[in-house]
Order: structure tokens, then C-alpha cells, then sequence
């Protein structure tokens, strides 16, 4: 563990307030202003710590732009219509989706851009990407100004803070972050029970609980119930619920211990969706799936996508598209393990590739 202001900042702050909740120590790591994971590098890319989808290959952008233009068109056409991206990263996804749509013009003109994004870094990359789009910035959905919704979301949920809780004889008990002897950064946990609800799972047990993604799947399960319209999450996660500690970190794609360097390393941790599901149920929400995101990619034809782009390409061309939808695809690559979700509301129709 190396000494840098960000850990320092933890020290100081586990001194004064005794030993963090994972949550308070991932928004930490991740979103301190300054010194966090997110207001510093360039995390997403070849040259960055991990790759996402959109990184690997163009085909998931635009698979996912005829998406939300097919979708639209079965909504009968709002104008405007809010498109809505959670944490766009670089913009890929983005950029592909929109260059996508251009098939049916009266989309753009309709598409109102409003990015969700925290670091100041990535909305300067997404600014750069994005520009032709006149997009606008905000911090959560909550100013996302209203009216009929489309938003997508990629690898997002995965970077929301959560709780873990450990099953002892007496009950769960919730893991913290402190500080042994020598400042060393460590798992501890709280002597007594918590008193949250949680299942009946065997001594041993870690659960984890992700209150962020909760609030998110509960405000806008309201908001679509109210105006219409749909919200694609992929993500890699769990579905049933599943015990485990899947707290992760990666820097320059390789695995971290989460606690070694806060802020320098990128912190996830697996997607329950099935309590996502029911949260944004529970606000009035209708729940598409999960399907493994080889089975939707497949639904929305992405060997045709793939064999068109291939075509008349040279051999190199060829095998470079391939080998980047075959990773999408490949169970054990990222086909079974990332998953696609969708939430309708207001009378908007079943979604592609969900029907
Ligand atoms: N969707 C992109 C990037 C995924 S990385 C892709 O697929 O390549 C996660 C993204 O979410 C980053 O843009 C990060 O800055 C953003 N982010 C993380 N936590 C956030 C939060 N609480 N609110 C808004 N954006 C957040």
C-alpha cells in the first residue's frame, strides 16, 4: 500500500469515525472529487484499466441504437423524446448508437441528449466525442428534465457502491474498512448484528446489498410508470439471488485486493438483478428479462449486424469485427455472465429483443 493523498484523506477520516461501511469506502474511492478513481485517469479503453463492450466493438452500440429507434417508433414517434445514458464513459456507445440511428432522420431531430456522469475527466472526453449531439450534463437522473424516457445503461450499476454483510450464529453482521496497528487498511466487522432485513442464508454467508441501485430502480420505475417509455441496463451480475463477495478491483486489466489502493484501482462488484428487478417493480415498472447478453444481442441480430460490416472488408477487417462480437457472445468470455434488463412504463410496448 503506498502512501497517496487519498489514502491518507481514509486514514484520517477512519481515525475521526471509526471503521467505514464498503459503500462509504467505494464512493470514496471511486468518486472522491480530487483523488478518486473516476476524477483522475482515463479508466475504460485499451490503454485504460478495463474494456466494455462498446470498447470491444462498434455492432453493441449500434445493435443498441436500432434498439431505441425501433422502440421509439413503436411508442408512435414523441417529440421530443429524453435519450438518456447512465455513466457514458468515453462516449462510444453513444457515438455508435446515434450514428445508428441516422437511418431514420425524424429520430435525431426528436432525441433530446442528457448524459448522467460524475467525473469531470470523462464529461471532457464525452464533450469532445459527443459534441454534434449538443449534449447536457447532469449529476443524477432526479434533473433529467421529464417526458418520455429511452435511456441506456452500460457496465453502470456494477460501479454503484455496496454494503456487505457477513452471517454469523446471531445474525448479519456488516463488514467495514479500518485501520490495523501499522495503518494498514482492513477488513473489520461491527461486533453487533445489523438490524436490516435480510434472507435466511447459512452461517459463512456474505450478502451484499446495493442501496444506490435501489433508489435509482425505484425513481425510475415512478418516472417511467408516469410519462413512458423504456431503460436498457447490461451489466454483469447474478440472477436468482446468490450469496458471495464479488467486490472487485482492476487496474491495467488485471485483479487488485480492493483495499491495496483506493482511488487507483477501478472497485465493482456483481449486479443482483433480481432486487433490481423488484425495485423498480415495486414502482410501477414493467420487467423485461435478464437474458444473457448473447441471447439479446442474438435477438436483435447481430450475426446479419456483423455479416454486413464484414463485407468486402479484408481478411484482418474481418477477423477483428468476429473476434469482437465472438467475445460479446462467448460463454465464458462475457455472453452468459453480462446480462440485459429493461424497464417499460406507460403503456410503452414490449422492447426488442424481450418480446
Ligand atoms: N458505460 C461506459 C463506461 C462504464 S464505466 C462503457 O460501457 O464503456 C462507469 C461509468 O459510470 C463512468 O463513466 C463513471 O464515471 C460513471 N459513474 C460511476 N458512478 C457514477 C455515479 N454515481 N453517477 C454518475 N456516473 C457515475
Amino acid at each position: 500500500m503506498s502512501a497517496t493523498p487519498l489514502l491518507d484523506y481514509l486514514r484520517g477520516v477512519i481515525r475521526a469515525e471509526g471503521p467505514l461501511t464498503l459503500e462509504r469506502y467505494m464512493a470514496i474511492a471511486l468518486g472522491h472529487p480530487r483523488w478518486g478513481y473516476y476524477a483522475t485517469g482515463s479508466p475504460v479503453g485499451a490503454r485504460g484499466d478495463f474494456v466494455t463492450a462498446p470498447e470491444i466493438t462498434q455492432v453493441f452500440g449500434e445493435l443498441i441504437g436500432a434498439w431505441c429507434v425501433d422502440l421509439w417508433q413503436r411508442m408512435g414517434m414523441p417529440e421530443p423524446i429524453i435519450l438518456c445514458e447512465l455513466g457514458p464513459g468515453n462516449g462510444t456507445l453513444m457515438a455508435d448508437l446515434l450514428r445508428a440511428a441516422r437511418v431514420v432522420p425524424a429520430f435525431g431531430r426528436a432525441a433530446r441528449l442528457h448524459l448522467v456522469e460524475t467525473s469531470a475527466a470523462l464529461r471532457a472526453i464525452q464533450a469532445r466525442v459527443l459534441h454534434g449531439a449538443a449534449p447536457h450534463w447532469h449529476l443524477s437522473l432526479e434533473s433529467v428534465p421529464p417526458g418520455p424516457l429511452l435511456l441506456v445503461a452500460n457496465e453502470f450499476l456494477d460501479a454503484l457502491p455496496i454494503r456487505q454483510f457477513e452471517r454469523r450464529a446471531d445474525g448479519w453482521h456488516e463488514r467495514r474498512v479500518g485501520l490495523d496497528a501499522a495503518g494498514t487498511l482492513v477488513y473489520t466487522c461491527d461486533p453487533a448484528p445489523t438490524r436490516d432485513e435480510l434472507p435466511d442464508w447459512p452461517v459463512g454467508s456474505v450478502i451484499e446489498r446495493r442501496p444506490a441501485a435501489r433508489i435509482l430502480a425505484r425513481d425510475l420505475g415512478r418516472r417511467l410508470a408516469a410519462q413512458g417509455g423504456a431503460a436498457l441496463f447490461v451489466d454483469y451480475g447474478y440472477f436468482p439471488p446468490a450469496p458471495g463477495d464479488t467486490l472487485q478491483a482492476v487496474a491495467r486489466h488485471r485483479r487488485h485486493d480492493p483495499l491495496c489502493d483506493p482511488g487507483g484501482a477501478d472497485l465493482t462488484a456483481h449486479v443482483d438483478f433480481a432486487d433490481f428487478a423488484q425495485a423498480a417493480a415495486a414502482a410501477g415498472a414493467r420487467v423485461w428479462g435478464p437474458l444473457s447478453q448473447a441471447r439479446f444481442l442474438e435477438a436483435l441480430g447481430i450475426e446479419s449486424r456483423m455479416n454486413r460490416l464484414t463485407a468486402g472488408q479484408t481478411a484482418p477487417q474481418r477477423s477483428a469485427i468476429e473476434s469482437g462480437c465472438r467475445r460479446l457472445l462467448n460463454e465464458t468470455q462475457m455472453g452468459t455472465l453480462f446480462k440485459a434488463l429493461a424497464l417499460t412504463g406507460g403503456g410503452t410496448p414490449p422492447p426488442a429483443g424481450f418480446e
